[in-house]
């Protein structure tokens, strides 16, 4: 009995558990001054960079991991996913409706019980902080358990979208509703009143332009997306608004829309908008591939990528190439028509988008990486990799690649003093690669240890999938 009393004292002394890790000798990717720091070492306690220096003395029962020939580089950030969606044709039926070939309840249930999953996958690939901007009270009452687990990346999640036009399919769903629609300035601020108990990382909000007078539109739906705004802030919590066209986007970012999800895809931008973005400090994470890929998947032509085969989840990947076997894929909608003339337009939109991104990135305005992942087409992690290519082609150099992948991830969740750099005093979210990210992105997939939540961890241990 005595010694059962000592060894519990004993054991209550030594709680909490303690973890030190340093890297030594490492080539410190420093991603907000540009630098490469040969000959450093990186000691990590408690999950927290408390050393970048060089020499810096082991403290006992410490791990050391040798960085020789190696780089270490913060975790990379994927800032707009939606864990609600799989990525399969399934996983919106309000743009295409295939609800007899598969309830939409087996969806929302293979979403839930495949998380795990998809979180090991991010965090396999060293994508250790993901955002998910936009998904269901069920979703969000998750997102703690997952806090501590060394396999899962920080989440930072909204609650459901606030907008201002949500398709019937979504009726009747109570906590799987991914969308709260907007009808009055009220409802607006009630809908966020509605999450706060649920403690949303920030809030998010859809500003969609029916109809084909988006100037008439996009006043009409002001006022609802200023009083979320306004109600958002109230409560310290920042805001991310879905906004593709240039008069949305701009009365959002004067209503104090932090995060702008979806560049401008309708009209070239010009200097005052970008002065406007700079001034409101306002972060863009453009999503350039997310609605080219729908129109891949309807018009048949998805082809998997070896990205596809090696980070995605084969199961929705599998689906992309099933359409063509289903008997009624007439019911693409709206915007997603496959005519010509619509197809003309989605190429038009992306070249608008591409040039609207290089104008943003060479006047200074945040950029970061973020996929829209979940979305038909748009595969959990492995549309990371295509985004990040889609980016680099669009005129970025390869620090400028790092930052919208990294910082300015933290940024966009205004987390840029808790992590996203390799930084005394930030959480020791890191990648150590084999070889220089600095040299191509294919380099960012050479990665030898994840360090996450103060657990060093080699890419086969979390890939339990
Ligand atoms: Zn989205």
């Amino acid at each position: 009995m005595r010694l059962l009393l000592i060894l519990s004292i004993v054991l209550l002394i030594k709680l909490p558990v303690h973890t030190q890790i340093i890297i030594k000798n490492v080539t410190v990717v420093d991603v907000l001054n540009k630098k490469l720091l040969q000959g450093h070492d990186v000691l990590v306690q408690d999950g927290i960079i408390t050393a970048v220096s060089t020499n810096i003395k082991t403290p006992k029962g410490t791990t050391i991991i040798d960085g020789t020939g190696k780089y270490v580089m913060p975790g990379l950030v994927d800032t707009h996913a939606h864990f609600f969606q799989s990525g399969s044709i399934y996983t919106r039926p309000d743009i295409i409706d295939l609800r007899k070939h598969k309830p939409y309840a087996e969806e929302i249930k293979w979403t839930h019980e495949q998380m795990e999953n998809i979180l090991r996958r991010y965090t396999y690939a060293g994508i250790t902080s993901v955002v998910d901007v936009g998904t269901t009270l069920n979703f969000l009452k998750r997102r703690d358990s997952f806090r501590t687990k060394s396999f899962a990346p920080e989440i930072y999640m909204a609650g459901p979208l606030l907008t201002t036009f949500k398709s019937p399919v979504y009726a009747g769903l109570n906590d799987d509703d991914p969308f709260n629609e907007i009808k009055t300035i009220e409802e607006a601020r009630d809908f966020i009143r509605q999450q706060l108990p649920f403690r949303p990382d920030f809030i998010k909000v859809g500003y969609i332009l029916l109809g084909s007078d988006k100037d008439s539109a996009a006043k009409a739906n002001y006022p609802l997306v200023a009083a979320a705004i306004d109600e958002a802030h109230k409560n310290n919590l920042r805001v991310s608004v879905h906004a593709t066209q240039l008069v949305a986007s701009q009365l959002a970012v004067e209503a104090g829309a932090n995060h702008l999800v979806h560049g401008v895809d309708d009209k070239l931008i010009d200097e005052s908008y970008i002065q406007l973005l700079k001034n409101r400090n306002v972060v863009v994470t453009p999503s350039l591939l997310v609605h080219s890929k729908y129109h891949i998947v309807f018009r048949h032509l998805y082809h998997a990528t070896e990205d596809d085969i090696h980070y995605a989840h084969p199961a929705p990947l599998k689906t992309l190439m099933e359409l063509k076997d289903l008997s009624d894929t007439t019911m693409v909608k709206n915007y997603f028509n496959l005519s010509e003339r619509n197809s003309a337009r989605v190429k038009t939109a992306d070249s608008i988008r591409i040039v609207n991104l290089k104008r943003m990135l060479d006047g200074g305005v945040t950029i970061a990486l973020g996929t829209d992942a979940g979305n038909i087409g748009s595969q959990h992690v492995s549309s990371y990799f295509h985004e990040l290519a889609a980016i680099k082609n669009s005129g970025f150099d390869m620090w400028q690649l790092l930052q919208t992948a990294t910082i300015n991830g933290a940024r966009a969740v205004g987390k840029d003093s808790e992590f996203g750099s390799v930084t005394k005093g930030k959480k020791a979210n890191l990648i150590l690669l084999q070889k220089n990210p600095l040299e191509n992105i294919s380099n960012w997939k050479s990665i030898e240890w994840v360090i996450n939540k103060g657990v060093a961890q080699t890419p086969a241990s979390i890939r339990n999938f």
